[in-house]
């Protein structure tokens, strides 16, 4: 019930100011988001691929207001690639965008979003590795599955994310799983209305399957995003089924949730994609974290009173 509320509280301004003004806030965001800087990540990128896992890493930030905004998001991304070249990781270290950086919401914003993904894709390719385009709440994704074929046009391999809570997703899925592209399946984050998307866990849970299916038996390469047990050991019988190798898919988790099981799955050979997130403007993402378990928010809210 709480989840909900917490969703709205990331839409909004004021909570916006009030909790990351607070001093404790700092070390709970640290979980989920371990770093500002390139500087920073840099140590966390070399540590995680040490252990045997990928990644793909998420510079922070959304719901931008100003083309030079969007522009700064591009540049960040790219700074990001230099280091990454620097690495020579290839597709070991790929990328997580959110189009509304690139200005998808602005005047002209689905040419403007295309317009600046479209360099961090390429200066990706040149480096061996790709971006996945990740999904907002409904009404960005027409834009998002545009920009994504665009895309694919010169670079195929650029993912995108799908979210089983969605009822059009089982259409996106079949189409997705035809043309051969990468794509993450996740739950779903945001607060979405009755009339698009299940409200109840249990559907959510069976959609997801429903979907992953599809994926799995389609000519695509199937990107596992879920910590949820129950569905991890599903997506393994249902690749076993498909006929699938274990390069033939992966699993995706956050960073910061759920990391023994993260090692687990890349010692059984299974390749294991740690999303990890670096950046100022995390309050979106924290928020959302925040709203998938309340034990989070209990947490945060127990740090703030003992303070
Ligand atoms: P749940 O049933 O929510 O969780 C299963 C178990 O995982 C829980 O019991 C708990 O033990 C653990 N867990 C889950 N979340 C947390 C948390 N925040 N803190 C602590 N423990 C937790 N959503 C989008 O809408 N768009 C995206 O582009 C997107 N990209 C994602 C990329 C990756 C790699 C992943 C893993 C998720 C992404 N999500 C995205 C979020 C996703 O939609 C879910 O909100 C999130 O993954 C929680 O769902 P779950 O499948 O882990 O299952």
């Amino acid at each position: 019930m709480l989840g909900p509320v917490i969703l709205a509280a990331s839409r909004s301004d004021r909570m916006r100011r009030l909790i990351s003004a607070a001093p404790v806030t700092k070390q709970v965001v640290d979980r989920f988001i371990p770093g500002e800087t390139v500087d920073d990540i840099v140590p966390i990128i070399e540590e995680l691929t040490g252990h045997g896992l990928e990644l793909t890493m998420d510079v922070v930030g959304e719901d931008i207001t100003t083309p030079e905004q969007a522009a700064a998001a591009r540049d960040a991304y790219l700074a990001l690639v230099d280091r990454l070249k620097e690495l020579q990781l290839g597709e070991r270290v790929e990328m997580s965008v959110k189009l509304s950086m690139f200005g998808q919401a602005l005047e002209g914003g689905h040419e403007l979003a295309l317009a600046n993904v479209r360099p961090v894709v390429e200066a990706a390719a040149a480096i061996g590795t790709t971006v996945t385009l990740d999904a907002e709440d409904h009404t960005t994704l027409d834009s998002m599955f545009a920009i994504h074929e665009a895309l694919r046009e010169d670079h195929p391999q650029t993912g995108c994310v799908i979210q089983a809570y969605l009822f059009r997703t089982e259409a996106d899925a079949s189409r997705l799983a035809a043309n051969g592209s990468r794509v993450r399946l996740v739950k779903g984050a945001y607060k979405e209305p009755a009339e698009v998307a299940h409200q109840q866990k249990h559907e959510i849970d069976k959609a997801y399957v429903r979907i992953l299916k599809v994926l799995m038996e389609g000519e695509g390469y199937p990107m596992i995003g879920s910590h949820d047990p129950r569905l991890v050991s599903i997506a393994q019988e249902l690749a076993r089924k498909a006929g699938r190798k274990p390069d033939e898919y992966e699993f995706q988790m956050l960073y910061g949730i759920r990391g023994e099981e993260h090692l687990r799955l890349a010692a059984e050979g299974h390749r294991m994609r740690v999303y990890t997130a670096y950046g100022t403007d995390w309050y979106g993402y924290f928020m959302r974290r925040l709203a998938e378990k309340p034990a989070n928010l209990r947490f945060f809210v127990r740090s703030m009173l003992t303070k």
